[in-house]
């Protein structure tokens, strides 16, 4: 069986904090399940350009591309901007140079956990596309102006294909786990020429999936359903800045940022990340909620025992939310949630709640 190279980059805020306790969980998994994870640091960040300049070139890229994946905190601070007043952040530069193009963003509502709704179920997968869509023009040229700026939203036949394809296969892949196999796609046909072309290309990619249900909303309307029906959602697909909205929305509904894990992928490359920034306003003090980020680490896991047939990792990724369910009843919070525990105490909650399991050679 093969070890694992994961590119390890914490940048900034609370990256750090929460990264280093998603590797304690890791550390445990690998001794209870028997695979190994050989990380390379990287001190990529937003401070790291601030005091040196240093931006991450296309050299570190090719270098972080060659790790079977890329276990990522948070990068950006809202005072350190690049030359054209945009935050920095190596996500967005990750995500066109590998090219990643599904991001993938999961929320559960957890025993232990109060959601603003009445109801007690969500459970659905937001996949936003992150290779067009509204921001298909972020390295067209243009003038700098104070009188006039724009953004240019552009989908393509084979960019809307293969994020469908991928909704629909997390669709069959989650209904092996009890959910309904089902998508939603979120658009706005009515109202933007490229959500035309987005829409006929979900129906055609549909049609291929008779075993699985399908809808569609006008992005509107589905956000509003997100809040007062989101029982009727099971994996939601949509563009870039729709995507961006929703899956925040839907974090929203489980608790919050803190409990919200996301992968960013292509067929063959993973970015496994929270759904939350860098958070500054609560770095340094203790008290980020991990859990975002051990969900994210899950996420990776299972990704590779996917991709490499490795049960081991497979196991893993369950246990990890076997453990982050049973922490979350034991009523272990941190403050994000109501509680008083903070990212080092959840964290080693969830570490020693991963089940028992004889590691098979
Ligand atoms: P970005 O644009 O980089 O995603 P953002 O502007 O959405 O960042 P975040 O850094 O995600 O902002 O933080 C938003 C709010 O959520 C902040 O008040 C922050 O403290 C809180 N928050 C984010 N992550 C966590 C966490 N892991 N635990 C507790 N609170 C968090």
């Amino acid at each position: 069986m093969r070890d694992y190279a994961i590119a390890a980059i914490p940048g900034d805020g609370i990256g750090p904090e929460v990264v280093e306790a998603a590797r304690a969980v890791l550390e445990e998994c690998q001794r209870r399940y028997g695979f190994t994870l050989n990380y390379t640091d990287y001190d990529f960040s937003a401070e790291l350009y601030r005091r040196t300049g240093r931006k991450v070139t296309e050299a570190d890229m090719d270098e972080i591309g060659a790790h079977d994946a890329v276990l990522f905190g948070a990068m950006g601070l809202p005072e350190v901007r690049g030359p054209e007043g945009l935050e920095l952040g190596a996500q967005v530069e990750m995500r066109a140079y590998f090219p990643l193009f599904a991001s993938l963003r999961p929320v559960r509502l957890f025993d232990g956990v109060d959601g603003p709704l009445k109801t007690d179920h969500v459970d659905m997968l937001v996949i936003r596309e992150t290779s067009e869509g509204m921001f298909a023009g972020l390295a067209d040229h243009h003038e700098p102006s104070d009188e006039e700026a724009s953004d240019r939203m552009t989908i393509t036949r084979a960019g809307a294909r293969r994020l469908i394809e991928v909704a629909f296969d997390q669709a069959r892949t989650r209904r092996r786990r009890g959910t309904p196999g089902h998508v939603t796609l979120l658009h706005k046909s009515n109202a933007l020429r490229s959500n035309v072309l987005l829409e006929k290309v979900f129906d055609e990619v549909a049609a291929e999936h008779p075993d699985l249900g399908s809808a569609k909303h006008y992005i509107d309307a589905g956000a509003m359903y997100m809040v007062l029906d989101p029982g009727r959602y099971d994996v939601v697909v949509t563009e870039n800045i729709f995507g961006d909205i929703v899956s925040e929305v839907a974090a929203g509904l489980v608790g919050g940022l803190g409990v919200a894990p996301s992968a960013d992928v292509s067929l063959d490359r993973g970015v496994f990340q929270p759904s939350h920034g860098s958070a500054p306003d609560i770095a340094g003090q203790g008290v980020a909620n991990p859990t975002a980020m051990i969900l994210s680490a899950a996420m990776m896991l299972d990704w590779l025992g996917g991709r490499h047939d490795d049960e081991r990792c497979l196991r893993a990724a369950e246990g990890i939310q076997r453990a982050v369910e049973a922490t979350l009843a034991a009523g272990v919070r941190g403050p994000d949630l109501g509680g008083t525990a903070g990212t080092a105490e959840v964290a080693e909650a969830i570490r020693a709640s991963l089940p028992q399991v004889e590691v098979r050679a």
